[in-house]
């Protein structure tokens, strides 16, 4: 049978040979670093990718470590004032079959990890790095450095890029161009829960939204933690993603005191709690044009590698959710060519993604907005209630 070579190991590679292995697919995976490991912190999960970890029998190990919000409480960062709410738990099970959960990165990918250990189809090799690769109609020939520094010949009947936003397979195959570094920074930290005032311990997911800034927070690690995020706009920016961009504690303070200026004191009280803040400077691409951004020939792209995107919509890791799913299905499909099947999961996929992105990039404008379109985006919020917050075409998938 043939087997699919996937590069990179994070969220996104953890679940396609996971999903492969379900199908009966096995897979070789090459990961960079030495361990296993996620950096980060919190994300959500909205039911679209619930559904599928649940359906690949990952339910209860998630449950033990993730967390289901009561609801989404949507406040102006100025002054407190409830622009709307989203209940979710209850109702978005009934609505959509899953509800939506937040959970550690960590949590998450150790949960995957165990599950492709324990289902033992994936062949995983730490210490792997690809560093060239060049595609043929007969196969894939990639470069990759191994441990001791030395660099071998790899030979592949197909490659699945799952290595990220800065990913090698996509430069390599589609060339360098179109990262856009946005000047939006994620800064980020979590709080243990029981050090806080009753009134940051709700069980909702928190959005505060303020001219060029964002903060969301929500509990993690089964209600142990809160998770919290300021997102804002600088006029600094580097050329590569990646974490932890040096920022001194000097720049830190600087970022945030602009920012947050003119919010309300119960916000910046929060803000002031935090001892350490891991900066993430964020980059996205234009949305998916057509299949051919997702699959050329032996190669295929998934995850931030195909689309990496804004985190504005919380669908980052739920969309390489959905297509290491939709990839297991297609790359199982009998009487096709390995390029037809590749194919066929980039054409079932790629316009989804795009209006995601897409999506992504409108909550920039929205959750930033000043003068006139906030206070149309706040009315909105107040008349539409939570029909304008909640996104069956998203979450109903
Ligand atoms: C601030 C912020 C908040 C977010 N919040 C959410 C959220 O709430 N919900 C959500 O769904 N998503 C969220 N996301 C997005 C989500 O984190 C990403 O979309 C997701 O983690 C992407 O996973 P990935 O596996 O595609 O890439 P990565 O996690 O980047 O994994 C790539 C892997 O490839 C490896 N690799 C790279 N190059 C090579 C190479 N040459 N050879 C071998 N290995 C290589 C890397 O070491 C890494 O392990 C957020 C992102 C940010 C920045």
């Amino acid at each position: 049978m043939d087997e699919l070579l996937l590069v990179g190991g994070g969220i996104g590679g953890l679940a396609a040979a996971l999903a492969l292995g379900q199908q009966g697919s096995t897979s070789q995976l090459l990961e960079q670093a030495e361990v296993f490991m996620e950096v980060g912190a919190g994300i959500g999960l909205g039911p679209n990718a619930l559904k599928r970890l649940n359906a690949w029998g990952l339910g209860p190990a998630l449950q033990l470590r993730g967390f289901i919000p009561a609801q989404l409480q949507v406040r102006d960062a100025a002054n407190g004032r409830s622009l709307g709410q989203l209940p979710m738990a209850h109702h978005f099970e009934r609505r959509y079959g899953a509800p939506y959960m937040t959970i550690h990165r960590a949590d998450l990918h150790k949960v995957l990890l165990d599950a492709v250990a324990a289902q033992g189809m994936a062949q995983c090799h730490l210490s792997h790095e690809v560093l060239h690769m060049q595609a043929d109609a007969q196969g894939v020939q990639l470069v990759v450095r191994q441990p001791g520094q030395t660099q071998a010949p790899w030979q592949a009947t197909a490659v699945l890029g799952t290595d990220g936003v800065g990913s090698v397979v996509r430069r390599q195959v589609w060339g360098g161009q179109g990262l856009r570094a946005t000047r939006h920074w994620a800064y980020r930290s979590v709080i243990p829960r029981n050090l806080l005032p009753a009134v940051w311990r709700e069980d909702d997911i928190g959005l505060w939204l303020g001219p060029r800034l964002h903060v969301v927070h929500y509990p993690v690690g089964g209600g142990e933690w809160l998770n919290l995020v300021v997102l804002l706009e600088s006029e600094d920016h580097v050329e590569v993603p990646g974490w932890d961009h040096h920022r001194s504690p000097e720049q830190t303070s600087a970022d945030l005191a602009m920012a947050l200026r003119g919010t309300c004191s119960r916000l910046q009280d929060l803000v002031r709690m935090v001892e350490h803040w891991r900066a993430w400077a964020l980059f996205d691409r234009d949305p998916l044009q057509s299949p051919s951004d997702m699959a050329r020939g032996r190669v295929a792209l998934l995850g931030d590698a195909a689309h990496p995107m804004l985190p504005y919509l919380a669908q980052g890791a739920g969309m390489a959710i959905e297509d290491a799913d939709s990839l297991a299905m297609h790359w199982q499909q009998t009487g096709m060519s390995v390029e037809q099947r590749l194919l066929a999961y980039a054409q079932a996929r790629w316009r989804r993604v795009a209006r995601v992105q897409a999506r992504a990039r409108r909550n920039a404008q929205l959750f930033h907005a000043t003068g006139a379109t906030a206070w149309l985006r706040n009315l909105g919020m107040h008349m539409g209630g939570s029909v304008v917050m909640d996104m069956p075409w998203l979450y109903g998938r």
